[in-house]
């Protein structure tokens, strides 16, 4: 096994591109050859714009300075989601919100704070009881300082980011310092046989032949759907939306602050998503077409955007959610759009990339045997994590209190995974617990859950609750620890903007 073929160069096939080179290639002259044919002519999605606290970990892997990604890539820094409006409608004008912040102070498979914040909260919302990080975001702090050393801060922290422009700077670097072989030329044909992929023929570059095959053509699935028919299962019936309309926003000033967290404000049949970037925010409008037209969503956006006149280039997206039934088959395995989306509520998309580029090199396949025991492996392993991940965001949507046609569909029992279902009725007698979440490759762990449902105000036994407290004291200290973190984060942090102009012009 000695050639691996990407073919598609959006943010899945340069972050794998790089990722097997590293692993597999990087100072070795016998290593693994990995090429990445891409068209000119098909865009990338050209949206992805939120991601996780391991993209800081998969950037170091692969050898890219948290300046230079930075300032590359216009990226800002992301503390959680903030998420208005999606527990109730606004009530006299005035807006709900909860956070899902990264951090807490206390990891929840170590101690439940759920029942201590019931007893002792007073009023305040479970996230502002358990984390810094809420408070930092309502006030546009950075998570790091300066001083920090790259990839580190504070607080926890992902990215906000320019998808483009991190595609840009993945393909220079795994060229340029990994080695990866980069042909631009678009796939007419894709030769299958029993093993798999046989071969690709492209229009300017020739017949391409492999031992291993990534499938990275985004939504058109050019050799795990079309070439080797590996059938996408849909999830319309659980997930509703199916369109996106996203339009880039400028900012009022050059000095404007950036915000800390993701902003995701449900609508009448879907929600907006609004980040920030270094040099503009980025906002989409995510909705279900049987519950409203195109340009309705479109006119919510503007309104929400303040750009009613329409100025402002809008982009529309068609979104088939689900997932392939397999993953990796034969000697193809599918990253990114083409092996499964789910609509971007909890940006899991990158992460899942991530996760895939990472076990794909771990279990690269050395000869022909090994081939299939990695996809057997690989398939249970993804099958797991997205069907958690669908879980985790139909909760959103099955704890809304809203009542429009679109949130009634959400909430119909049909539309529930059983998985989800199970969990909810179990959740309603006993505090959620670290039994729940056994698997290692949990893409949510408990903590993102606890921020859900409290901030959802979901119902629970009282009298259960009550009965599970049996560490009060240390509770109390780890609440007092959060509001004596906030005193002194807010003296000692600076604004985000602040901390990225200084690392953009002193590296
Ligand atoms: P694409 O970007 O579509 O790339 C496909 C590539 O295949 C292109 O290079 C194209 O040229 C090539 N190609 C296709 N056909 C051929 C051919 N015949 N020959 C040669 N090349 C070909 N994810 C997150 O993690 N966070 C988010 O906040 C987030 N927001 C999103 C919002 C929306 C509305 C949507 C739709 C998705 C969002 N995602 C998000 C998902 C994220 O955008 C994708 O997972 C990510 O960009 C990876 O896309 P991709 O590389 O698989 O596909």
């Amino acid at each position: 096994m000695k050639k691996i073929l990407i073919v598609g160069g959006g943010t899945a096939g340069w972050l794998t591109a790089a990722k097997l080179a590293r692993t597999l290639s990087a100072n070795s002259p016998e290593g693994v050859q990995v090429t990445l044919v891409e068209s000119s002519d098909i865009p990338t999605i050209g949206v992805g714009e939120g991601t996780w606290p391991t993209m800081r970990k998969t950037l170091a892997s692969i050898g890219i300075d948290e300046a230079t990604f930075l300032n590359r890539t216009d990226a800002s820094f992301k503390q959680g989601t903030k998420f208005v409006n999606w527990h109730q409608p606004p009530i006299n004008g005035v807006n709900h919100h909860y956070y899902h912040a990264f951090t807490s102070i206390l990891d929840s498979a170590e101690l439940n704070l759920t029942p201590y914040w019931y007893k002792y909260s007073e009023g305040q919302s479970y996230a502002d009881t358990v984390s810094v990080q809420p408070a930092l975001s309502e006030a546009g702090l950075s998570p790091k300082l300066i001083t920090n050393r790259p990839y580190e801060g504070l607080q926890n922290y992902a990215y906000h980011l320019d998808a483009g422009k991190l595609v840009e700077l993945l393909k220079e670097h795994a060229q340029q310092q990994l080695g990866v072989k980069h042909l631009i030329a678009n796939v007419v044909q894709v030769h299958s046989d029993d093993t798999g992929i046989a071969s690709v023929d492209t229009d300017n570059a020739g017949r391409l032949i492999a031992d291993l095959y990534i499938d990275c053509t985004g939504f058109e699935a050019l050799l795990i759907g079309k070439s080797l028919g590996v059938k996408f299962c849909s999830i319309k019936d659980q997930l509703l939306v199916d369109q996106a309309i996203a339009i880039q926003v400028p900012y009022e000033s050059a000095e404007q602050d950036i915000a800390s967290a993701t902003i995701s404000t449900a609508q009448s049949a879907g929600w907006i998503w609004d980040i920030g970037i270094q040099s503009r925010r980025g906002t989409g409008h995510v909705f279900c077409s049987d519950y409203m037209s195109s340009d309705e969503a479109e006119s919510i956006l503007r309104t929400y955007i303040g750009d009613e006149k329409g100025k402002l280039n809008a982009k529309h997206i068609k979104m088939n959610c689900g997932y392939r039934e397999k993953f990796w088959h034969k000697n193809c395995v599918a990253v990114g759009l083409s092996a499964a989306f789910v609509e971007p509520l909890e940006a899991s998309a990158i992460f899942l990339i991530e996760a895939s580029a990472n076990m794909i090199a771990e279990l690269f396949p050395r000869n022909d045997r090994q081939m299939n025991r990695s996809a057997e492996k690989y398939n249970q392993s993804f099958h797991f994590r997205w069907q958690r991940t669908i879980d985790f965001i139909k909760m959103h949507y099955v704890l809304s209190k809203r009542q429009e046609p679109f949130w009634q569909a959400n909430k119909l029992p049909k539309s529930i995974p059983q998985s989800l279902s199970l969990m909810l009725e179990d959740w309603h007698d006993r505090p959620v617990s670290k039994y729940d979440f056994e698997h290692v490759f949990e893409p949510f762990p408990q903590d993102s859950y606890q921020y859900v449902l409290n901030g959802m105000g979901f119902e629970v036994d009282a009298l259960a609750y009550q009965f599970a407290c049996h560490r009060d004291e240390v509770a109390k200290q780890c609440f007092a620890h959060v509001e004596q973190l906030k005193h002194k984060a807010q003296q000692q942090l600076q604004k985000n903007r602040q901390v990225l102009n200084a690392i953009r012009q002193y590296g």
